[in-house]
């Protein structure tokens, strides 16, 4: 059985959830699972914002509109008045449920819940399509499988488990539709995967049931060799490897969600992104494959700091690096980069917030210096060790950007530079025109 997810902008109108029924329907079983439609849980996060302000007036004006957007979308839907009638039915029960919740006090739990609401909105609305259209569909709500333990982490036995009983209540169910993104927790409670989360369901489904396949269903044809935001003629790759999706996702290409890659990976399971908009192109295959040498793409991460950590008591002693990852690691940030020299360590980390206290523990016996605004360029593929070249053909490429850090050889899959982000259009047209044309 495959595992389709179809992404926001897949289902972020009448006319595209109709497109995605006609690409699911081919007679064979599987689990389609759905992100809510564009837009939705920014705006739920917005609602969420005012609830937490006790802006309640303007949280209730928000879900108004957000309700007569859906209004509009029923209309255009569904053909019949019976089908229009019992999804704005199941419409008035999610919009009071989100009023009902900006109106109670707010905790955390407040938040999740009302996050919640999109994916609970798209998969409802689909599931009622494809009755319609006479297709025998049913909707099991991820809430009866998904779970985070108190780490966060999933809970694979569970989702297994519970998964496993859910679909075997429908044995002759041809489409099975679930939400992404949503899940409980060790408490029982509505949690969420975090933003994005949708591709990590899709994957953790996949793995739960030894799917044959996961295919990622978005508006672009898979993995491309550079930003097609900031660079033009990109061009969709063919095939990847686990890892190199993984690093893929993980510095900058923003077609699926880093955490998404182990449990396919775990498993062993193909994972195709796919174009929504043009089903017929390839998309991108990833395997455990290593296919293909040499330089396959580029990717760029923003928003990254720069911690220079300066010691004359590095000079020959040991543990000073482990004390420094215990700092990071008491205030739980991660680190992404890492270079080394005798009485220097740099290091770049994506999440601020605890920075101050980060720079407070660090200073009690080293010199920092703190930059900001700073990308990470990523160059991913196969470089095998005895094929030379590749790095001189990454730094010729980039002539004079300035390069304020280099990470080579942590994996034969990628090399990773730091560069000031006012230099980032220059340096992906670099090696765009350098390493591709
Ligand atoms: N709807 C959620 C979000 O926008 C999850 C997802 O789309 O993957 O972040």
């Amino acid at each position: 059985m495959k595992v389709l997810k179809f992404g926001g902008t897949s289902v972020g109108s009448p006319e595209r959830m109709k497109n995605v029924a006609q690409i699911i329907c081919d007679k064979n079983r599987k689990i389609v699972v759905l992100s809510a439609v564009s837009g939705t849980t920014n705006k739920l996060v917005e609602i969420s914002n005012l609830a937490e302000k006790k802006q309640k007036e303007e949280a209730i004006k928000e879900i108004e509109n957000l309700e007569k957007r859906y209004t509009i979308f029923l209309d255009e839907l569904y053909k019949t008045e019976q089908y229009k009638k019992d999804a704005n039915y199941i419409l008035i029960n999610i919009f009071e449920t989100l009023k009902s919740l900006v109106d109670s006090p707010f905790t955390v739990r407040t938040e999740k819940r009302i996050l919640a609401q999109g994916e609970i909105i798209s998969t409802n609305l689909f599931h009622l399509h494809l009755v319609e259209n006479k297709v025998n569909a049913v909707l099991v709500s991820a809430l009866n499988f998904m779970r985070i333990g108190k780490d966060d982490e999933p809970d694979y036995f569970y989702i297994k488990e519970n998964l496993k009983r859910e679909i075997k209540a429908f044995p002759d169910a041809e489409i099975i539709v679930t939400q992404g993104f949503i899940t409980k927790n060790v408490y029982g409670e509505i949690d969420n995967l975090q933003r994005g989360g949708s591709d990590y369901s899709a994957s953790l489904i996949g793995a739960a049931i030894k799917a044959e396949e996961i295919q990622i269903w978005t508006d672009i044809d898979g993995f491309h060799n550079n930003d097609p935001r900031y660079v033009k003629n990109t061009r969709a790759i063919r095939e990847l490897s686990f890892d190199e999706a993984a690093e893929l996702a993980y510095f900058g290409a923003k077609i699926l969600h880093p955490a998404s890659v182990l449990p396919a990976k775990l498993q062993n399971i193909p994972v195709l992104l796919k174009n929504t908009l043009q089903p017929d192109a390839l998309g991108t295959l990833i395997t455990r494959d290593e296919t293909g040498d040499g330089i396959k793409a580029v990717a760029a991460k923003d928003g990254i700091t720069a911690i220079k950590i300066n010691s004359a008591r590095m000079l020959l002693a040991h543990g000073f690096l482990r004390k420094v990852f215990e700092t990071f690691e008491k205030y739980e940030t991660s680190i992404d980069m890492i270079t080394t020299s005798e009485i220097s360590v740099s290091v770049t980390i994506d999440n601020i917030k605890n920075l101050q206290n980060i720079e407070y523990e660090l200073e009690k016996y080293s010199n920092i210096t703190v930059e900001h605004d700073q990308t990470i360029i990523c160059v991913v593929g196969n470089f095998i060790a005895e094929k030379t070249g590749v790095a001189l053909q990454v730094f010729e490429a980039l002539g004079n950007i300035p390069l304020r850090m280099i990470s080579y050889g942590g994996s034969k899959h990628n090399i990773s530079l730091l560069i000031n982000t006012k230099d980032k259009q220059a340096a992906l047209e670099l090696l765009s025109k350098h390493l591709f044309s």
